[in-house]
């Protein structure tokens, strides 16, 4: 039962005189406000704050902090956003205080320990992903691919070429397109994302002196490998253009295939995807950026150097590369969460990394046996690290919405997948249970589907029912307030 207070605001549990301290009485003599400040900047009374005992505002967010979900409590099949269980021993570790009390400002002799660190996951990412020069800047995905595609306007800029043009599929995430306007560039979709995979001959069509770069993601966000991945980098190459690898989607190859080895120039990670950054509601991330070595040069600053190897422990110091595109962050990126990567890193080695591939792609593919049935997948027999379900056939004879499905389940307690994303598959609902899920887990959640789809439309409709907050639906909302609390 939930306590019937937890759904009230601070306010509403105000007491006048209230308070969670009491202080003695001052001693020292106190002047009028009149006096520090001009009469026009005084308020004509102290703003109404709530007043509360320390038990009530405690109990207030701690309850609060139970309503939501996320991957320490409930399953989040997410897909394209790798929720990933965060192991906690790696929490702990990115808090030694040797490494938070850190000031950004340490004179590089006095942080080698922080810089070794930055180094050797430099060279841990230049390693997976084939491509040797990498930047841990980025704060983001966004950031990462906003970062590497400023890289390649530099480059051309320098060798004096005008390329004004960024192709991607129309299955690519909402940020490939919005980082390349970001960057000044035209963006062209091509349609035959629509079909699943990249079509040569449409990409052969959009190719031109003016292509700068196609940015793709591989594995795609449908969840299929880009089998011809290898001719289609020759293809941007025989025009002069660059191709781009969206890495968030890594977690399919990782130790199995390298975006270096199948043409990518230039890639970013989602260290808070991939390597266990915990992530969600917008925060934090990491999106360091790797690109061959012709791309090196351009890189935003610092990066992390190794010096002096002969016969002495190995230095490091901060270098910003010659002709750089800049800062995109504040001193070396956002170290929490790259802590957080280099000791999953660590942890798992080579062979861990890539049993985690594998255990990703079996996962899902297992899931989507257990739903095809009534969920088809339009693209693909096998997936990768996820799968992109269409409740299209469900709409059309019952009325039940990828929505309806998604809403519901958090009734069962599973967090939704991705809804209406990519735009190419209606109705779609895209999952990726990720290797840290249980066979039971999943049996679980794909029998709550199977329960979900049984029940009176209408009820789904109004879905989910045991949540403290409703649907903000437009359905809805034309009856009652968008956020309604309910009765507990
Ligand atoms: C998550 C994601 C991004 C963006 O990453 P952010 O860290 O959220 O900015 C880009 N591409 C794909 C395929 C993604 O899944």
């Amino acid at each position: 039962m939930r306590n019937p207070l937890a759904t009230q605001s601070l306010f509403e549990l105000s007491r006048p005189g209230r308070r969670a301290a009491l202080f003695p009485k001052s001693d020292v003599p106190r002047r009028p406000l009149d006096d520090l400040l001009p009469a026009e900047q005084l308020a004509p009374a102290p703003p109404p704050l709530p007043e509360l005992t320390e038990p009530d505002v405690v109990r207030h967010f701690v309850n609060l902090s139970t309503l939501n979900m996320s991957v320490d409590t409930h399953f989040y099949p997410l897909g394209s956003c790798t929720m990933k269980y965060n192991p906690k021993r790696h929490e702990r570790l990115a808090r030694l205080p040797g490494l938070v009390d850190l000031h950004p400002y340490q004179a590089d002799e006095d942080a080698q320990g922080m810089l070794s660190v930055l180094y050797e996951m430099q060279e841990l990412l230049a390693e997976i992903s084939g491509l040797p020069a990498v930047s841990l800047q980025p704060a983001a995905g966004a950031q990462g691919e906003l970062a590497a595609l400023l890289v390649a306007a530099a480059w051309f800029r320098e060798r004096g070429e005008t390329r004004t043009k960024v192709l991607f599929p129309a299955s690519a995430h909402g940020t490939n397109p919005a980082s390349a306007a970001l960057a000044g560039f035209e963006c062209v979709q091509l349609e035959s994302g629509r079909r699943g995979l990249v079509d040569l001959e449409e990409l052969g069509s959009a190719l031109d002196e003016r292509t700068a770069a196609f940015m793709i993601t591989n594995p795609n966000t449908l969840g299929l490998f880009e089998r011809e991945i290898a001719k289609i980098s020759g293809m941007l190459h025989d025009v002069g253009g660059l191709v781009y690898i969206d890495g968030a989607n890594l977690n399919a190859i990782l130790g199995v295939t390298r975006p270096g080895d199948f043409g990518g120039d230039m890639m970013h990670f989602n260290v808070h995807k991939t390597f266990t950054g915990p992530h969600g509601a917008g925060g934090p991330g990491a999106g360091p950026i790797a690109v061959k070595d012709f791309l090196a040069d351009y890189l935003p600053g610092p990066l992390v150097e190794r010096i002096g190897d002969n016969g002495q422990p190995p230095r490091y110091r901060l270098k910003t590369p010659a002709k750089s595109i800049g800062r995109l962050r504040t001193f070396f990126g956002n170290v929490g969460i790259l802590l957080r990567g280099y000791y999953y890193l660590r942890t798992l080695g080579p062979d861990g990394l890539r049993a985690v591939a594998e255990n990703a792609v079996l996962n899902a593919n297992y899931l989507k046996s257990l739903l095809e049935g009534i969920l088809p997948v339009p693209h693909g027999k096998r997936c990768m690290h996820e799968f992109v379900a269409s409740a299209k056939r469900l709409k059309e004879e019952r009325g039940i919405s990828a929505m309806d499905i998604a809403k519901r389940l958090l009734d069962y307690g599973f967090h939704a997948p991705t809804v209406y994303f990519p735009l190419v598959v209606p109705e779609a609902m895209m999952m990726e249970p990720t290797e840290t899920e249980s066979k039971e887990t999943l049996d679980a959640f794909a029998a709550a589907i199977h329960k979900i789809v049984e029940e009176d439309p209408d009820f789904l409709h109004q879905a989910p029912h045991t949540t403290p907050v409703s649907r903000p639906d437009e359905v809805l909302a034309a009856r009652k307030p968008v956020l309604c609390w309910r009765d507990a």
